[in-house]
């Protein structure tokens, strides 16, 4: 007998969405095929799913069309710092990678991952802080436009305010649509960091209950050793929890998850690969 079954995991992935050229102090552009061969390797069973690359249009929907076309010609910094035209072709894919996850949520009411970080601090049209395109606001609007999603929720557990993700659904007007909680905003630290993750389940369903649909950004740079920790500090043991009671009570509130990656700096990078197996592990031993 099995301990238990084990649950499909569909990622929506596609080697472009990775960059091997180094692009300085974040691993964010080549942790996406390390975390796919991670979970792999723990024995989950993986479905790569496929993806495709967004158009300048489809960008366009949560930022400046002449921003979005400043960066892909390689005219503007991306997020990283540089104006690299490689960097800038990952990013439709990137992009690419969490809408169609996202559709794919929506539409089979099943939970979904897109290996990406670097989305939550793009805003209408400036990149910062190693994000350039909100993936986060043009799935959201996507989603209502052209599949007439009518509420969507992003949670965003990065340690750092999802300041880029505000802007954009401000600028876009798309307050009536999504609903956006950003840890970074709160002061989590050691003395009340318990406290927030047992209160977890009622914030989820106090702030989505209502939606179709939640991003979910399991960043660990919350992680107590990460370091460019904001808040958060949690140990290893509560990153497990973390994830664990956010796909449980989702789970009862039966709502489609598209969990991306988000940040983590920890060195070396399997340190930072390990703490998103636990989202994997946290995401199987959830109902
Ligand atoms: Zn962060």
């Amino acid at each position: 007998m099995p301990e238990h079954q084990l649950k499909e995991m569909l990622v929506f992935y596609n080697k472009k969405q990775c960059v091997n050229e180094s692009v300085g102090y974040s691993p964010s552009a080549k942790k996406p095929k390390l975390v796919v061969y991670a979970w792999k390797q723990l024995g989950y069973p993986i479905t790569i799913k496929k993806t495709r690359a967004l158009s300048i249009e489809e960008i366009a929907v949560a930022h400046d069309q002449n921003y979005v076309k400043g960066i892909l010609s390689g005219k503007f910094k991306n997020g990283f710092g540089n104006k690299s035209l490689t960097v800038a072709k990952s990013l439709q894919w990137t992009t690419g990678s969490f809408l169609c996850a996202a559709v794919h949520a929506y539409l089979h009411k099943s939970n979904t991952f897109s290996p990406t970080s670097g989305f939550h601090h793009a805003g209408y049209n400036y990149a910062n802080g190693f994000c350039t395109f909100s993936g986060l606001a043009i799935a959201a609007i996507l989603l209502k436009k052209q599949y007439k999603a009518q509420h969507i929720g992003i949670l965003d557990l990065d340690s750092h305010p999802g300041d880029g993700t505000a802007n954009t659904i401000h600028k876009t007007e798309s307050e009536d649509f999504i609903t956006h909680y950003s840890l970074g905003y709160h002061d989590i630290q050691k003395h009340n960091n318990a406290e927030w993750l047992e209160n977890l389940p009622n914030l989820i369903r106090e702030n989505f209950a209502d939606c179709d649909i939640l991003f979910y950004q399991a960043g660990v740079d919350c992680h107590e050793d990460d370091p460019e920790v904001h808040s958060g500090h949690f140990t290893t043991e509560q990153i497990y929890l973390r994830d664990k009671l956010v796909y449980s009570t989702c789970s009862e509130l039966k709502i489609p998850v598209v969990t991306n990656l988000a940040g983590g700096y920890q060195k070396p990078v399997q340190k930072i690969v390990d703490l998103h197996n636990l989202t994997a592990k946290a995401f199987q031993d959830s109902p």
